[in-house]
């Protein structure tokens, strides 16, 4: 079987009933297929690991999905990408963040460029259609916390860098016209 046909249909399996905090409520596996193929289009990667970890790369941290389940369906290499894609769910949320913040820096190349595409996609769904509850304050704290992993993922791959930045002027400038 293609093992990345493989790796959206294992996604799609796992996060079948969550959908994303958009009004829409677009259903949660159009997340990890934008991240692959933002990685693909945009950053031109073709390392197949990278884009099959970038599908599975919330299935750990969001649903009943296991690092060895993920190893013996997909290999080491990829489940070693998407557990260094995954928080502690251990740890309370704030700490989780700056976690996040610290660690950026000291992730493999792959990793980098697979969070560096997660967080883009994040804020462009973000500024396209935000979660309804977000009040301007709480997405603008959030582009600014985005930014600062974003600082640490940078560096790999600089199509994937400049789409970052863009996505973060963007928001800064849509928030601020909002708040005005
Ligand atoms: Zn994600």
């Amino acid at each position: 079987m293609n093992a990345l046909l493989d790796a959206v249909l294992f996604a799609a399996d796992k996060h079948s009933d969550q959908r994303r905090k958009n009004a829409a409520g677009t259903p949660y596996i159009n997340h990890p297929i934008e991240v692959a193929d933002h990685l693909a289009r945009v950053g031109n990667v073709a390392d197949q690991s990278i884009l099959i970890a970038a599908l599975l790369h919330d299935t750990v941290e969001d649903t009943e999905a296991t690092e060895s389940e993920i190893r013996e369906r997909f290999g080491c290499d990829i489940a070693a990408l998407v557990m260094e894609c995954t928080d502690d769910k251990s740890l309370p949320k704030q700490e989780r963040k700056r976690l996040q913040v610290v660690n950026a820096p000291h992730k493999s190349d792959g990793a980098k460029q697979i969070k560096l595409a997660d967080k883009t996609c994040n804020l462009r769904t973000m500024l396209d259609d935000p979660p309804q509850d977000w009040p301007i304050s709480r997405q603008l704290e959030y582009v600014r916390w985005a930014n600062e992993v974003i600082a640490g993922l940078k560096g790999i791959n600089e199509a994937l860098d400049n789409a970052a930045d863009a996505v973060v002027r963007d928001c800064l400038e849509h928030l601020k016209r909002q708040a005005s």
